[in-house]
């Protein structure tokens, strides 16, 4: 409970054991993937960029432009099941082990306060006390890192969002010519802080989406850090010298005081728990020290526990894999047949064909391309129904930039010798040198015979 003198309402002990160290391991091995991953290159394209602002996405080499609407929705979609699946056999591994936020926040930030500020105990009194030089001292210290650590954090979302040529841009270049994005990094920072320094377990247990789709996703066999109330209940104090009548857990709340959203995970299941393992360290110390045998708290599933079965591969997780299976093979499929451009040529609104004084007969239209990549292309478009010719009205320039468009209008151009019937299908095609990038068809009209 939450006093006037306390400037948090948890103070959770610091956790210690197997799993802890496990975490910590996985933990560092995150934290360098997330810092390295935005500096990996593929053919001089990020491994991974997020711009969500100008749609620009790349995952793995693959660019995802505005364009991409199949790839995009389909990728989306795979991501959201996979999650489902994922859920519903492992329950909240994600929490727990890979979330950047239980990642930073137990990892970084929690450590930086327990070495500045000690353990809970230490904690709550630091907080009490009143404000002399060494609680100025402590605080300016820890809050003075965790402004820092922010900043980096924020530097490292930027990195992800525009690239680190963008960001390198930001730092090296006069904070004028990028008076945007500087603010941008500000806001971030200023973000981060308050979610690390204040917000803390309140962003998985109230901001999260995740955690509040636990109850639907989860079911008797899915598997999570849990409590073994058969075994653990009734609870009660150990009384040495005593025949003990009730079950292994001894009431001791060491898993209370170590939970750092601050649940008892002897009440079940809750949405606030984000399987952090720190109450099966916590449980497993005390199993040894009153000589109960290690995971009253462990890995398990509600159905190990009460039905002492467990099927991870259950209709439900069948059906879930098989969508997934159907989602991946058309994202596969749209990748493969996938081009580096898109045009739209159309019959220049309200033409018909003109007749030419040297016999041949011309059909205006307009074009569009699009590029796809998310490198400058150079196209050019040809017409590939022999005795034609393509004419532009104008020299346009067809460059397109990264994700850029171009447009313009040309006249298709055959002999009348050529046509056969009022209507004829033309080939046409997008080329850069001697590749082709496209192929398309359009309709040509022709004078009645
Ligand atoms: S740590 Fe284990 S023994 Fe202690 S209260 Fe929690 S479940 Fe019971
Ligand atoms: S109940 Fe256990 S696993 Fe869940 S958040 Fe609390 S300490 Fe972590």
């Amino acid at each position: 409970m939450k006093t006037s003198n306390e400037t948090r309402p948890l103070y959770p002990q610091r956790p210690t054991g197997k799993w802890h160290n496990r975490r910590v391991v996985f933990s560092i091995a995150i934290i360098a993937l997330l810092f390295v991953t935005p500096f990996i290159r593929l053919d001089g394209q990020p491994l991974v960029l997020l711009n969500v602002i100008e749609r620009k996405i790349i995952l793995f080499g693959i660019f995802i432009g505005p364009q991409d609407y199949w790839l995009f929705g389909l990728t989306t979609l795979s991501f959201f099941v996979f999650i489902v699946l994922f859920t519903t056999v492992f329950g909240r591994l994600w929490c727990g082990w890979a979330c950047p936020q239980t990642v930073f926040m137990e990892m970084v930030f929690r450590k930086i306060e327990y070495a500045i500020e000690g353990d809970a105990g230490k904690q709550k009194l630091l907080d009490k006390a009143p404000w002399t030089s060494d609680k100025i001292l402590k605080k300016g210290l820890k809050y003075t890192i965790f402004l820092i650590v922010s900043f980096v954090i924020a530097n490292l979302l930027l990195a992800y969002v525009l690239g680190t040529d963008e960001l390198y841009k930001i730092i090296s270049e006069p904070v004028e010519d990028h008076i945007g994005l500087f603010s941008g990094i500000v806001i971030f920072t200023a973000i981060f802080y308050w979610n690390f320094a204040w917000l803390r377990e309140q962003a998985c247990t109230v901001v999260c989406p995740y955690g509040r789709l636990q109850s639907v996703l989860l079911d008797g066999n899915s598997i999570n850090v849990a409590y073994d109330h058969v075994r653990g209940e009734p609870r009660g104090k150990l009384h040495k010298g005593t025949d003990r009548t009730e079950g292994d857990c001894v009431s001791c709340f060491q898993c209370v005081a170590v939970c750092p959203t601050g649940i008892d995970i002897r009440n079940g299941t809750q949405m606030e728990c984000v399987n952090c393992t720190a109450c099966v360290d916590a449980c497993d110390s005390i199993m040894d020290k009153v000589g109960f045998e290690r995971g009253l708290i462990r890995y398990t599933s509600e159905n190990a526990i009460v039905r002492k079965t467990s099927k991870v591969l259950t209709s439900r997780t069948w059906g879930y894999a098989a969508v997934l299976v159907l989602l991946w093979s058309a994202l596969g499929f749209v990748v493969a047949t996938r081009t580096d451009t898109q045009t739209t040529l159309f019959r220049a609104p309200g033409s018909r064909y003109i007749e030419n004084s040297d016999g041949t007969i011309s059909n205006l239209y307009t074009f569009k391309i699009f590029n796809k990549t998310n490198r400058i292309i150079k196209p050019s478009l040809h017409l590939d129904t022999p005795h034609g010719k393509l004419l532009f009205a104008g020299s346009p320039d067809l460059t397109l930039e990264a994700a850029g468009m171009s447009e313009g209008t040309v006249f298709v151009i055959i002999p009348k010798s050529e046509l056969k019937g009022r209507k004829m299908v033309l080939k046409l095609s997008v080329s850069q040198g001697n590749r082709q990038l496209e192929s398309f068809e359009t309709t040509f009209i022709a004078p009645e015979e």
